[in-house]
């Protein structure tokens, strides 16, 4: 189980009471003395469980006036609040019961250390098109749609809560109006179409959270942080499911805002620069279709994968047809030497690569003409909502003409968050 492993490594208890006569002791000392306990280290310092009966292990370092760690020294656990987590006295085994937060203690006479252990246990709601879903703390959004469509926007975020630390490595800045961005591309698509496509957002600063990397690298080995990540892929998972079920296919854009001097829409396939390079030819092998993130809608398209890569009725074709340059498109059917982002791990892991019916893209946002301005963002949004019509009619043979919002759909996707830490894999 993923959560709770990774609690394991969460790091070092704080130290909080450090008794009088313990401290006389270290003052007493002389060297070859008997060894006392002097401090108490609880592994992990922080914990999360998120369904009953879960349970989180605590260990205890004891450590002596000289710093030295002494084994065997039995130590009694205890919990402030066993109504939310019980624990027992002596394995440090901690059992949620209920939503709360309560503190964990190991003492040894008057030496103790303490951890925080929180239970929350996610509800299970039914998804209401157009209405937003928040998980814990509201650092992940869902807003439930009833369309083919589902986008995210990892790195939108401005929370930046005590609770999590900064991430250490990897990117930290943020992709700026991109949480404006994809709440504009919603009301174009609902205004064009009654009906509303699935978004999910990091509310999170990428300094906490970076939804596009694998776990270890999105949350860095906090729990808050890798529940956070739970949420989003699971939110994400919930939407792919309710377009299973009711439309059979569909399509997923993972929206970012990239910062490269060529002001033109990057569009990632989890293709190369060296593999758009090739001829359409070459491209058409199935060695270039079978990892990209459109593998699925290849095959199931008369267009053809070059076609849906970077002909006129591509993404890439009809976004540079309404005055925002794309590559790939006809006109700039590769990027050439400039940088590009081809997709991440969103791309791949929601994606249609390795299967699935929801075959999807990276879409990188430049900043003129797109992000800048509360006007570029609204006639951007538009041209995305023609542009989805356009290609969902021509290629996934779904038509997103006006409709009355559709009945609510009490068993689409819902997310048990306490499911998703068993079954959300890697
Ligand atoms: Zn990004």
């Amino acid at each position: 189980m993923i959560l709770r492993d990774s609690l394991a490594s969460s790091g070092q208890g704080r130290v909080v009471a450090l008794g009088v006569a313990a401290a006389l002791a270290v003052l007493a000392c002389g060297d070859g003395g008997p060894a006392s306990p002097t401090r108490l280290d609880v592994s992990p310092s922080v914990g999360l469980l998120t369904s009953v009966g879960t349970m989180q292990k605590f260990t205890a370092q004891v450590v002596d006036e000289r710093g030295a760690s002494m084994a065997g020294v039995s130590v009694a656990w205890s919990s402030s609040n066993p109504s939310v987590a019980a624990i027992d006295a002596s394995t440090g085994v901690a059992t949620a019961q209920q939503t709360g937060v309560t503190t964990i203690t190991a003492a040894v006479g008057t030496v103790s250390g303490e951890a925080l252990l929180e239970v929350y246990l996610p509800l299970e709601p039914s998804y209401i098109p157009g209405q937003a879903y928040f998980g814990r703390r509201q650092y992940i959004e869902y807003v439930a749609g009833d369309l083919p469509i589902i986008v995210s926007a990892p790195h939108g975020g401005y929370e930046e809560p005590l609770e999590i630390p900064d991430r250490t490595w990897g990117t930290t800045s943020r992709d700026r109006q991109t949480q404006e961005l994809i709440r504009v591309i919603g009301a174009a698509i609902h205004d064009r179409t009654g009906r509303h496509p699935h978004l999910v957002v990091s509310r999170l600063h990428r300094s906490k959270l970076d939804p596009n990397r694998d776990i270890d690298e999105a949350a860095q080995g906090n729990p808050f942080a890798e529940w956070a990540w739970n949420e989003f892929h699971g939110f994400i998972e919930a939407a792919e499911q309710a377009v299973e079920e009711e439309y059979g296919k569909g399509f997923y854009i993972d929206l970012h805002g990239h910062g490269h001097d060529i002001q033109r829409l990057e569009l990632g396939y989890l293709l190369s620069a060296t593999d758009l390079a090739r001829s359409d030819a070459e491209l058409a092998q199935p060695e270039y279709v079978d990892r990209s993130s459109i593998h699925t809608l290849a095959g199931e398209a008369a267009s053809g994968f070059v076609a849906l890569l970077r002909g006129p009725t591509s993404l890439g074709g009809l976004l540079a047809e309404r005055g925002f340059p794309s590559v790939p498109s006809p006109a700039q059917p590769d990027p050439g030497w400039q940088p590009y982002f081809s997709g991440g791990y969103n791309t791949r892991r929601h994606g249609s690569r390795d299967g699935g019916a929801v075959s999807g893209v990276q879409l990188e946002a430049n900043w003129q003409g797109v992000r800048d301005s509360a006007g570029s963002r609204d006639t951007f949004a538009a041209a995305l909502a023609e542009v989805l019509a356009i290609f969902f009619s021509a290629h996934i043979g779904v038509e997103l003409t006006y409709a009355a919002p559709m009945a609510t759909h009490s068993e689409w996707g819902r997310f048990h968050g306490t499911e998703s830490a068993l079954h959300i894999g890697r």
